[in-house]
């Protein structure tokens, strides 16, 4: 079997790796000159490669870490405790132990065991289906109560979703507070995030050299501009003009982006993609020659700052890995059509910076060597109410060709974990097809968040 492969992001490279051991030839094909995707690396004016976006590894990541492991990464893992943090009413407030909780001030003695309770609760939801119907508004002032919802969750929600989250489900909320609490262990509590030396470029550069020894291909600078469809049937597709055959084509992309690879699809199937609707980002780095908080993140409770939360990788990173730079990203989350994603770079700057010092006034602008701003503007899909069924199923309608994207992983957030855990289960779907078996197109099993693996 020859599959094409489009997209050299984590989806697209573990996909490859995972046919490509099972004996299929595989060609990737990636747009821009490097790996990675919204993974990718950036390489500083003085040289130092830095990930674009911060990226976690979190200790619970097993998918990841067996993947490490096969690959022969594992001693290249650097795993620390982190701090939390939340920035409430001009103060900053350390989130990292039980008595650090206790003594929240926003909130009375009620409200703090209420949301104790909240996430304890979370960890314990077996069937995620039934919070699909319900809002998160409502989930989380059930639960935690008025004060703790306006204190707290309102301003969170409204900073991630770029102001309206009515149509949110209270599966959101649900998978963050599984994935932020399965990392800690033991009666301590700790918290552990990591890294791979050199980032997540090293896990790419390494997928593809694996690919490359079983016969796969891996090809940098090489959009495809269009899948050839004839027939009802993917047929290969086009590249600098040219047609190439295969046997399958599997599109990793997100999914406005593969509808315009498709103009030979039915309309219908057109139509359907388009009502896949994705959160952006703007997101500058702040290259600092000295720590800004100390904690790895510092969730924002302010209306009045223009940034979701204050991100500092090198709370985990030792800087010597990052050429002795303090990375500090202050990402803004951006909804369909949102103005935040055309305002300039430099009135970006001039936001960001005005509200960075009003938080922290012993912020010194001059030990800012670089600050960079980057924008993406489909990277979260969004999922509505009851949407379930405007998740696309792997096997399109067309045959032979496949889709396999972020859009598909719910309800578990959107990372590397869960990224390659689905490329893996999309990897059967491939083969099975590949094969001669009928693919029931009533969806991929979901990715099970930590709690409910545990609890299975
Ligand atoms: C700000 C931010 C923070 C994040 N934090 C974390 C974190 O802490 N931990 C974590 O694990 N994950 C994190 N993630 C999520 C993670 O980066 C993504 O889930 C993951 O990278 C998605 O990979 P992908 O391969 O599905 O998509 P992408 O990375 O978008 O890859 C798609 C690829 O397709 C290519 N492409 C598009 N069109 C074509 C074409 N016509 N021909 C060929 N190639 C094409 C693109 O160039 C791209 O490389 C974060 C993401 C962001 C943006």
């Amino acid at each position: 079997m020859s599959v094409a492969i489009l997209g050299g992001g984590i989806m697209g490279l573990s996909l490859g790796y995972c046919l490509a051991r099972q004996g299929v030839a595989v060609e990737i094909f990636e747009a821009s000159p490097v790996l990675g995707g919204l993974a990718g690396p950036l390489v500083l004016e003085d040289g130092v490669a830095v990930d674009r976006f911060y990226h976690a590894i979190l200790s619970s990541d097993s998918h990841l870490l067996g993947l490490f492991d096969e690959l022969g990464l594992a001693d290249q893992f650097r795993c620390r405790e982190t701090r939390m943090g939340f920035y409430h009413q001009g103060r900053v407030y350390s989130m990292n132990n039980l008595v650090e909780f206790l003594r929240f001030p926003p909130l009375g003695w009620i409200d703090r065991f209420r949301l104790g309770l909240t996430i304890l609760y979370a960890r314990r939801v077996r069937d995620w289906r039934s919070l699909e119907a319900v809002g998160v508004e409502q989930w989380l002032l059930r639960l935690g109560g008025r004060r703790t919802y306006e204190n707290i969750w309102r301003p969170m929600l409204k900073a991630k979703f770029d102001g309206g989250f009515d149509d949110t489900p209270a599966t959101y909320i649900w998978s963050r507070l599984v994935r932020m609490t399965s990392t800690r262990r033991g009666a301590s509590q700790k918290e552990l995030a990591g890294h791979l030396i050199g980032g997540y470029a090293t896990l790419m550069q390494a997928m593809a050299r694996s690919i490359e020894a079983v016969g796969g291909q891996v090809h940098l600078q090489s959009p495809v501009q269009q899948i050839v469809i004839e027939q009802g049937r993917a047929r290969g597709i086009c590249l600098n003009g040219e047609r190439r055959t295969f046997e399958a084509v599997v599109a990793t992309m997100q999914a406005p982006i593969f509808r315009r690879l498709i103009p030979d699809a039915s309309p219908e199937y057109q139509s359907y993609l388009g009502q896949t609707e994705y959160l952006g980002i703007v997101c500058p780095l702040l290259v600092l020659d000295r720590p800004l908080t100390g904690f790895w993140t510092l969730n924002i409770t302010d209306d009045r700052v223009p940034f979701t939360g204050v991100i500092e990788t090198t709370a985990y990173i030792d800087p010597r890995y990052v050429g002795g730079h303090h990375l500090v990203y202050l990402p803004k989350y951006t909804a369909p059509g949102s103005p935040w994603q055309t305002m300039p770079d430099e009135e970006i700057r001039s936001i960001w910076l005005k509200s960075l010092t009003e938080m922290f006034p012993d912020f010194d602008p001059r030990s800012i060597r670089y600050f960079l701003v980057h924008r993406e503007r489909y990277v979260e899909p969004l999922h509505r109410l009851n949407s379930a069924h405007l998740i696309p199923d792997v096997q399109t309608p067309v045959k032979d060709l496949f889709l396999v994207t972020t859009a598909q992983i719910y309800p578990a957030l959107t990372n590397g974990e869960s990224v390659s855990r689905h490329a893996d289960q999309a990897a059967q779907i491939i083969r099975q097809s590949g094969q001669g078996s009928s693919v029931v197109s009533a969806g991929l099993p979901r990715p099970v968040p930590a709690a409910d693996r545990a609890a299975a």
